[in-house]
Formats: structure tokens, sequence, C-alpha cells
């Protein structure tokens, strides 16, 4: 078996960042922990106002989430609307809603104003129906998101038929505010646009310690202590060490393979305008080209468990079921990645400290949301104005059974998987 913690992204990506470990001690306004899309948006938008920055990678840039997804840059989080507005209140979700709604047009804005290239295609993303009742839940949706202004589109079955190049689903939600990018060249390409911009980035060099004294917050790696004002732990599933400002949530896991670039006759058959695709399914299936139509296609399932025989079966299956043209392709790469849910589904930022805060809980849609979350905690912090924070700080956040919860997702997974591989 290869390596699960060795991605396709990590061949095919042409941003690469080269920052030295941290060496020396420094003073900066803000320090910011891990180098994933929360971490470095922070960075770079905070470097553009003109404050002094450093960020501090344990590895490389993109060893996160960031480096590992699926790439699809989706409006919104998981939630319908309504159920964001029960969670948050009106005037809080609609803000959230709002921004969250333009966080692919600042994703494709950043990649554009700093020459970023991953592979970004801004051809929307379609919600596929994987049975009647799913369809039902995308009527649910197109409903609402439609009541608050998202230009949706309900595709039928026909349609979405012609759009995925499948016969297999009763319909679609196309959002065509979404599209895809090369997700760790995106990652690394906001870190180089953060140098360019004046941050000083360190990879290789994990934060052992924190504390505050004075007002002034210290942050010691192996090379060297971090003094700053404000700090931002954007660690999310990946945090390591400091346990006391350890992050809670339940850690599911999703895999993903990929076939080799596709021939011209193959490819044509195959999302031929290209939008990233998951379907309604409890145990999800996604599935998108990249730049050289190679078809990558991933579930739910930790590759380094017992159950990685019946993740792998399964996904030979369902490919084959949503393209028999591709039943005899060989997978070429495969990797997983872990996402850090909470039980509602909605991001957290925490305060760990004066001036310091923390987000996690993306629940795996954080390509837009952590763009967005960085972006804001650094304006909030910088400005010392938590109103412009895109959801109300607390003072801790937990979440109950979270060993459970994860072995209840895997182990549901690897039976579903198992079922739907043999029948
Ligand atoms: C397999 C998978 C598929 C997904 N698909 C999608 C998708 O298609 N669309 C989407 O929007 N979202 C998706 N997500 C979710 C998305 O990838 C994450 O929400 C997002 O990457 C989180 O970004 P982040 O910057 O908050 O954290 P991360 O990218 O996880 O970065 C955290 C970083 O912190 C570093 N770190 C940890 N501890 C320390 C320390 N002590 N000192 C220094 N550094 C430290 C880590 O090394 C890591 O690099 C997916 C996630 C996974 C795992």
């Amino acid at each position: 078996m290869s390596d699960p913690d060795h991605t396709l992204w990590q061949n095919t990506s042409s941003e690469h960042v080269d920052a030295d470990p941290l060496s020396e001690d420094i003073t900066v306004d803000l320090a910011i922990i891990g180098g994933g899309y929360t971490g470095c948006s922070a960075a770079l938008h905070a470097a553009q106002t003109g404050a002094s920055v450093c960020l501090l990678e344990a590895h490389q840039i993109g060893h996160g989430g960031s480096g590992r997804n699926v790439g699809l840059v989706n409006a919104g989080l998981w939630l319908p609307p309504d159920e964001i507005r029960a969670h948050l209140g009106q005037i809080a979700g609609d803000r959230l809603i709002e921004l969250l709604g333009k966080a692919p047009s600042d994703v494709f804005r950043l990649i554009e104003e700093h020459g970023i290239d991953c592979e970004p295609v801004r051809n929307g993303t379609l919600h596929c129906a994987h049975s009647a009742a799913g369809f039902r839940d995308l009527q649910t949706r197109h409903r609402q998101l439609s009541a608050s202004g998202a230009p949706v589109e309900l595709l039928s079955a026909e349609t979405a038929g012609q759009r995925t190049g499948s016969a297999s689903f009763h319909g679609a939600l196309l959002d065509p505010r979404a599209g895809t990018i090369q997700p760790l060249a995106y990652v690394r390409g906001l870190a180089r646009a953060a140098i360019a911009a004046g941050a000083q980035v360190f990879e290789q060099s994990p934060v052992r310690s924190m504390h505050q004294v004075d007002g002034v917050w210290s942050l010691s790696t192996q090379g060297g202590t971090i003094r700053a004002k404000s700090v931002i732990q954007a660690t999310n599933a990946y945090h390591a060490g400091l346990q006391e400002s350890a992050p809670d949530y339940v850690p599911v896991y999703y895999f993903q393979y990929a076939t080799a670039p596709l021939s011209d006759n193959l490819r044509a058959s195959i999302l031929p305008s290209g939008e990233g695709c998951w379907d309604t399914g409890l145990i999800m299936t996604s599935f998108r080209m990249d730049q050289s139509g190679r078809l990558i296609i991933g579930g739910m399932g930790d590759l380094k468990r017992p159950g990685r025989m019946a993740h792998v079966g399964w996904l030979r299956r369902k490919l084959a079921e949503l393209y028999p043209q591709l039943s005899d392709q060989p997978f070429v790469e495969g990797w997983h990645g872990r996402i850090a849910m909470t039980s509602d589904h909605i991001p957290k930022i925490t305060r760990i400290g004066p001036n310091a805060l923390s987000a996690h809980g993306f629940s795996g849609r954080g390509i837009g949301p952590g763009t967005v979350f960085g972006r804001q905690m650094a304006a909030s912090l910088l400005n010392d104005d938590l109103t412009e924070l895109p959801v109300s700080e607390v003072s801790e956040y937990h979440e109950k059974w979270t060993g459970l919860r994860r072995a209840y997702f895997e182990t549901g997974a690897a039976l579903t998987h198992l079922i739907k591989a043999r029948f």
C-alpha cells in the first residue's frame, strides 16, 4: 500500500514554498500557528495591512487538511440556511450565510490577484442525488438557498446525467458560485503571497509552548521564540502539542484515489464542463477531474485502519457503477486526511487567552471558510474589534464522546463499504 499521507497533490503542485525553520528570537504584532488556509490567509491579510506577522508551521505548508482535500471550493457550509439560522439566530445566521456565500469569490479573486498556479476551474459544483430521498433533500436545499439569494439551480435526472456523464443520479443541485482547485497549490500560493507581502513564514517549526506575561505572548520552538501582541491558532484537525489550547472535535477520516490521466475519448464522456461533485449519501462519495484528466474519487474512511480493504473494494465498485467505461482503470495514487467535525457542523472560534483566538471545526468545508475565517480573525485582533469575527467567539468549546463517535463513523463507513462492495 502506498503511504496514505502522500497525496497526488504533492506530485502535481506547481506552487512551492521553501521556508527555513525558525532559528532566532523575533518580536511581531501577530503570531500565527499553523500553515493551512486559515493561517496563511490570516498571514497574508495581516501583512497587507502593514502589521508585522510571523507564521509557524510544524511540518510543511499544507501538511494538514489544506494539502489533502478534494478541492471543492463550495459556497456556505454543509448545513442548509435554515439550520444555520436555527443554530446561530437570525442575525448572526444571515451574516455567516452571506459571508460564506461570497467565499468562493474571495478564493478565486485571491488566486487571480496573486497569480496562484492551482488549476482553478469556476464552473460550479454539483450536489448529486443518490436516491429519491436525496433528491427531496436537494429540493429543500434549493428552496432555502434560493430564498437566501443564492443562484442555485435544481437539475433533473436527465440534465444531471448530461453534466456528470453518469446515469446514477436522481437529479443534482448546481451551485455556479463554486468550483475546484488544486488544494495544496492554493495554500502554497497563499503562503508565497503572504511572504511577498512581508510575512515571515517558518516551516519545520512546531510551537511547543505558549504563555502570556505582561500583555506579551511568548511562543517557543526548538530554534527560537516569538514574542507577539496577538496570536491566531489555526491548527484545526492537525493540532499537535500545546495541550492546553487543543481544539475539541470528532475526527473523521476521508480518503481519495486517483486514476492516471484518462484518454481524450474517456475524458470527453465524464464531467465535460469540469464541475466538482459529491452525493447525498450519508456515507458520501465525491468525484472530480484534475487538470490532467485524472478522475479523483473519494469516500469516508481511514486507510490506516483494518477497514481499508473494504473502503478500497467499495471505491472500485463505485467507480464502475458511476462510470462503467472506467471499470478497469487502475488507481495510481491513494491518500487520506482527517476532518475536524463539530456536532452542529458550524466552525468555532475559541478565545484561548487575551488577544489570542483559535479556529477549528470546519467539518469538511474549509477552503472558502478557512480563507474567510483567517482574514477576519486577523482583522479582529489587529483592529481590536470582535465584531469582525464571522461567528462569535466562545471562551471554551467541548464535544462529548469524541472517541466513541470517531469509532461509530469509521465502523459505519467500513460496514457500509463492505456491504456495498459485495452486493
Ligand atoms: C480528505 C479531506 C477532504 C476535504 N475536502 C474538502 C473540500 O473539498 N472542500 C472544502 O472546502 N474543504 C474540504 N476539507 C476540509 C478542509 O481541507 C479543511 O477544513 C481546511 O484545510 C482546514 O484548514 P486549516 O488551515 O484550518 O487547517 P489545516 O490545513 O489542517 O492546517 C493546520 C496546520 O497546523 C499545523 N500545526 C499543528 N500543530 C502545530 C503546532 N503546534 N505548531 C505549528 N504548526 C502546527 C499542522 O501541521 C497543519 O499544517 C477536506 C478535508 C479533508 C481532510
